[in-house]
Formats: C-alpha cells, sequence, structure tokens
C-alpha cells in the first residue's frame, strides 16, 4: 500500500518535472499538494534526492533565493536566468563562445556550464505596459 503510493509520488513528480523543466522542492510540494494532500515535503525530498542519484534529475542554477534547483533537461546545457522574474531557460552555448571566453582568462578554467543573467522577453514587455 505505501509503496504503492510512492510509485505514484515518483510518477507524479517525474511528470511535473518533464512539465516545469526547472523547479526547486517546494515547487514540486506547492504544484502536487493539489492532487496529493498527503504529500509531505520530507516525501518529495526523497525522491528527487534518489532520481539526482541515479541521474534522472541534474542540478539547475538556483533561485534568487540561492535555493538549489532542479533540471529535467539531462544532456549537456547552459542557461538564461531572468533576474526580474527567476525563470531559467535553457540555452546552448557554441563552443567557439566557450573558447572565446576561456581565451579571456588565460590559465584559469571555465568548469561546468554557464548561466547568463539578463530580463526575459516577458518581462521586458511587461514593464512597457506599466
Ligand atoms: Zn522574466
Ligand atoms: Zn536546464
Amino acid at each position: 500500500m505505501i509503496k504503492e503510493r510512492q510509485t505514484k509520488y515518483i510518477s507524479a513528480i517525474r511528470s511535473y518535472m518533464q512539465a516545469a523543466n526547472h523547479a526547486t522542492n517546494h515547487e514540486i510540494l506547492a504544484y502536487l499538494r493539489h492532487q496529493y494532500p498527503d504529500l509531505s515535503s520530507t516525501t518529495v525530498h526523497r525522491i528527487t534526492k534518489r532520481m539526482l542519484e541515479r541521474g534522472d534529475l541534474i542540478i539547475a542554477p538556483s533561485n534568487n533565493e540561492n535555493v538549489t534547483r532542479l533540471d529535467s533537461r539531462l544532456d549537456p546545457h547552459d542557461h538564461f536566468a531572468c533576474q526580474l522574474c527567476d525563470q531559467l531557460r535553457d540555452i546552448v552555448l557554441p563552443l567557439d563562445m566557450i573558447s572565446q571566453l576561456q581565451a579571456l582568462i588565460d590559465d584559469c578554467k571555465i568548469s561546468g556550464r554557464l548561466t547568463i543573467q539578463g530580463s526575459c522577453s516577458k518581462c521586458i514587455k511587461y514593464k512597457e505596459i506599466l
């Protein structure tokens, strides 16, 4: 019975992450609580931790409050982060661009993927309305 519920939560989290692409544990919980009022924060943490360990999820850049975000896209990619609404968007920076950046820092080395910050199109449009 408990196992059954667990399986249900796992697949609910998996499909939410597929749709959301990036989310914190808290966002997953807030969304799935509508459907599963019994779902606890501990359970969400336990399931996503397991998914991270198995490589079903990876870590995305943290949000503005420095909370870890999970990423359902597993192939190597970079991010564009909106500083206003805190949304992440997947981008893939061209390799020659990475090499150019690498050249700027001489003997230091870029590790991992990059996050570019700015204002997203929605926020720019919203500001124009105001
Ligand atoms: Zn935005
Ligand atoms: Zn991503």
